[in-house]
């Protein structure tokens, strides 16, 4: 089966295009701070790309242009071929600080993007997505009652449901466990493979990077000029063990 991955379509015309984005800020005294500096980038439909850098090197800066929360200051940002204007529905972010509502229960959270549709089709996707993400069982427990891991399951499961054609990923395993993060980006794999939503994902984890993209995209310390993209070539699930995996892993290390 072959469908938009990062080896076969260079000639597809890229879903976000990022064209010589600049973004600073004003600094303490009159100085200003560049974070981001000429930087281009091109996801395509379906992709699953990491960006990874370290601490403080502007991936989230970089992430909130492309999803339309602030303004590149200079640059061009495309999605679909218009100019970013804004947050859209059909491109939903998952944080890492929770976003789940507490005083909703996790059927009523999942389904919170979908109150315009039919209660019978609604019922549905949230049934499916609730056993997607593994929640059958919790959906009528409050977040309170569900651990870290659970929580970002269900923010995961409305993304889902609500249709968004992207996910904006922010460190959002960053908060878990070792052990619930592993389990969480093989989920993610799996639903990204069965749903083919374009994911782009940030972390500053190198390993989880390799593990979960197809495409990764380093950043290096400021000014964040994304400096090169690793395409990943392991086989999927990640195998860290694989051949190949230990040089990608020093490749992305020397570029950061
Ligand atoms: P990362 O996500 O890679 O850790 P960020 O994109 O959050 O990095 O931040 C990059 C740099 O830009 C940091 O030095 C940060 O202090 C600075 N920065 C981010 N947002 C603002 C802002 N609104 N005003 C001033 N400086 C900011
Ligand atoms: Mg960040």
């Amino acid at each position: 089966m072959k469908f938009a991955g990062a080896m076969d379509n260079a000639d597809l015309k890229p879903l976000i295009q990022v064209r010589d984005c600049w973004k600073s800020f004003p600094g303490k005294a009159s100085e200003t701070i560049h974070v981001l500096e000429h930087v281009n980038l091109d996801i395509h439909e379906g992709e699953f790309v990491c960006i990874v850098g370290p601490s403080g090197c502007g991936k989230s800066t970089l992430l909130n242009i492309i999803g339309g929360f602030i303004k590149e200051s200079r640059g061009q940002v495309r999605v679909d071929g218009s100019p970013v204007n804004g947050p859209s529905p059909k491109r939903i972010f998952v944080f890492q600080e929770n976003g789940v509502f507490p005083w909703l229960t996790v059927e009523e959270n999942v389904g919170f993007g979908l109150m315009s549709r039919p209660q019978k089709e609604r019922e549905e996707r949230v049934s499916h997505y609730i056993e997607m993400v593994g929640l059958k069982g919790f959906e009528k427990s409050y977040p309170r009652e569900l651990s870290g891991g659970m929580r970002q399951r269900v923010e995961i499961a409305r993304a889902l449901a609500a249709d968004a054609d992207v996910l904006y990923m922010d460190e959002p395993f960053g908060a878990l466990d070792f052990l619930t993060r592993l389990k969480m980006r093989a989920d993610l794999i799996r639903i990204w493979q069965a749903e083919k939503k374009t994911i782009l994902f940030v972390t500053h984890d190198i390993e989880e990077a390799v593990q979960l993209a197809d495409r990764v995209v380093v950043m290096s310390r400021r000014p964040a000029t994304v400096a090169e993209t690793v395409t990943v070539e392991l086989a999927r699930p990640r195998d860290l063990d694989a051949p190949g995996y230990l040089s990608t892993r020093d490749r992305i290390f020397d570029i950061m």
